[in-house]
Formats: structure tokens, sequence, C-alpha cells
């Protein structure tokens, strides 16, 4: 006689939602919200400038749907200090009004940028990469990885029988400069995931990106042949290079000046974070025309042909404190984000009839690594 068949039925178990309102299918403006038994988290809050409109317009995720839905977070974690994750934080927040959790160098920049917008910094909160929290329903373990910008952070959260991967921005690269490379054994610890969040920038390119430990050797190289003034742009969130600069301008008897208010903002916060410890001592941009043109190193904002920036007033021979001419160079260690092409070609243009040489990513691209995986 047959056995009766048991019907084992799988229980349903609440779902986990994944709501994206930025960042994905295009570049800039990370905004993600995971949602359990009707609670939300939201993981980034940044923001994109658009070089090709008038003005440059600072956009930030559309939260509509949040306000249909009626939803709002009960925290936002911050994975790291990129403008592209955090650049909206000072706009959108205050109608949240949640805790922020953040890696201290990003709440260190949060914080400047919320008393810029006359906001309390009491809700950001700071963690340190490979520890925990826990928000109810969800539990989140902050991973850490390397980036262009230090204590970059990939986050497991867990909720319910769920576990996701979301990995923010990241690369894998033996000697990022600031920072431990990534460990394998914690990623590989973590399986099985439901689900992975990936960053896709430069998924669909082949190889690997090359090393920031790698630029710095290439940009002390070419530093030290160039006779003239040096101008180097660079993002200025992109500290590892920053810290690159510096160092090579020392070990070539130059001395370092910065330009951009950016710039100034992100080596003041990082320094007092104690990131460039081993960074020469800045030389005022006024002072620099009392230096021989040989030991002049400028670390500049403005690589995009962002229309306010240091390097396009350096360009048009607006800048009260250093003009450029035959002799010097300008080198851009940073790569075209798509869209500012234009921009930047405009300003290349500018700076052609000056005499200056130009070093960008067509001429030399050893002096750029993305921080994002081939
Ligand atoms: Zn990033």
């Amino acid at each position: 006689m047959p056995k009766p068949r048991v019907q084992v039925r799988p229980r349903r178990r609440p779902a986990l939602h994944f709501l994206p309102l930025g960042g994905c299918g295009e570049i800039g403006m990370n905004l993600g919200l995971y949602g359990y038994e009707g609670s939300w988290v939201a993981v980034d809050c940044g923001m994109m400038i658009r070089q090709d409109l008038p003005n440059s317009p600072l956009q930030v995720p559309n939260l509509d749907t949040l306000t249909t839905l009626g939803i709002v977070p009960q925290a936002l974690i911050i994975t790291h200090g990129h403008e592209d994750h955090i650049g909206a934080a000072a706009w959108l927040w205050p109608k949240w009004g949640c805790p922020i959790h953040a890696t201290p160098l990003a709440a260190g920049l949060l914080r400047a940028k919320f008393s810029e917008r006359g906001l309390k910094p009491d809700a950001i909160r700071v963690i340190e990469p490979g520890e925990a929290i826990e928000c109810e329903p969800f539990a989140l373990r902050f991973l850490p990885v390397t980036h262009s910008i230090p204590e970059s952070c990939a986050l497991l959260l867990s909720a319910g029988e769920y576990r996701v991967l979301h990995t923010g921005d990241w690369k894998l690269d033996p000697e990022p400069l600031i920072g431990p490379p990534i460990a394998p054994a914690t990623f590989r610890a973590l399986a099985p995931v439901d689900l992975v969040v990936g960053d896709s920038t430069n998924a669909p390119m082949p190889g690997h990106s090359r090393s920031e430990g790698e630029v710095a050797e290439a940009l002390e190289r070419t530093i030290a042949r160039c006779e003239g003034r040096v101008v180097v742009s660079c993002f200025a969130s992109n500290l590892a290079r920053v810290l690159a600069i510096g160092r090579a301008a020392q070990r070539c008897g130059r001395r370092v000046s910065l330009m951009g208010r950016s710039m100034e903002r992100m080596v003041a916060v990082a320094r007092g974070l104690g990131y460039l410890d081993d960074f020469p001592p800045l030389v005022p941009s006024d002072d620099l025309g009392y230096l021989p043109p040989e030991e002049v190193l400028v670390i500049a904002t403005g690589s995009q042909g962002e229309p306010r920036a240091a390097l396009q007033r350096l360009s048009r021979g607006r800048h009260r404190s250093l003009e450029l001419g035959t002799g010097d160079s300008v080198i851009f260690s940073a790569k075209a984000i798509p869209g500012n092409e234009l921009l930047i070609e405009r300003l290349k243009a500018g700076l052609k009839p000056l005499g200056v040489d130009i070093l960008d990513e067509f001429n030399h691209p050893e002096l750029h690594a993305s921080g994002h995986p081939a």
C-alpha cells in the first residue's frame, strides 16, 4: 500500500524590498532603501552635478515615491564619503530626521556640509569599519573595502532570514596607499547571501583597474621631469591620490598649495583624522608668486571642466594668485565622467594658448586609476 503523500508547503516569509531611488542606470545620486515588515533603512544619499546644463545645477534624488507610499526610513546608512553618496543628505535628510550612521571620515565631511547649511549635526553617529549596528528589524555590518576614499564599506544587511550584501563602491587594489587592501576571507565567510546589490561602474570593462600605488610612482616620475610650475587636478575626494601628489611634490623639491574649496575641506577633515600625517606643509596660494616656478606644485579642483573651479580660473588667467605660462604643466589625474567631455575639451582649449604642457588620460593613462573594478 503506497504511503500517503505529505505535502510540505513552504512557509511564506515576509518579503524584503529593495527600492533604488538613484544611482541605478546612472552615475551619481546614489540612494537605495531596504524595507522589511513595514520598516525601512536608506543606504547613501548622494547628489549629481549636471555639468551639461546651464549653471551646473546640483541634483538630488526625487522622494515622491516615498511620500506616496508613506515611507520614512528609520536610519540613513552611509557607505563612504563621496559626493555621489553623501552630497544630497543636507537637502533630503531634514525630511526624515533619522539617525545617520557613517564612518569617521564620511561623518566629518557630512558635519561640514550640515554646518554650511545651518543644520545641527546631532543625528550623525560614527561607526568604525568592521563594526555592526542593530536597527530593528535590520542588522548591519560595515565591511571594509578598498575604494578611492578611505573607510569605504560594503554592508551586510540582515532582516528576518534574509542576508543582502550591498557592496557600495569598491575595487581590488593590492596597494591602496591609504588603508588596508580588501580581506578576501571576510567576504568568503559571508556566503550564502540571498542578494548582492553591487557597484557596476566599469563592470563591462575587461582586465583589472590600475593600483593607486602604480599611479603614485608614475606621478613622481612625471613631476620629476617637469621644469616649470606644475598643476595637478584630481577629485578632492580621492584622498589617496591627493596624498600621492603631495609626497611626489616633496620628493621632487616642490612646495604644495591647494586650490579649490572642496580640496581644502577634504584635506582639513582628513588631517584631523590623522590620514595625512606625512603630507607636506602647505603654502598659501597667495605666496606662490614668491617661489621659483620649479618649486611650485598646485593641487587643484576642476578636472571635470567645472565652470567655477580653480583650474577653470587658471585657464582664463583669472586666478588672483597664479598665472600659468610657457613651460608650466597641467596634469589631469582623473578621467572624464561621461557627460563632461565637452566642458573638459573647452577647458583644455583655454589652457593651450597659455603655452602649458597638458598631460591627460589620453597621452598619459598611467597618471590615473579608477576607484572601481574593471
Ligand atoms: Zn565612490
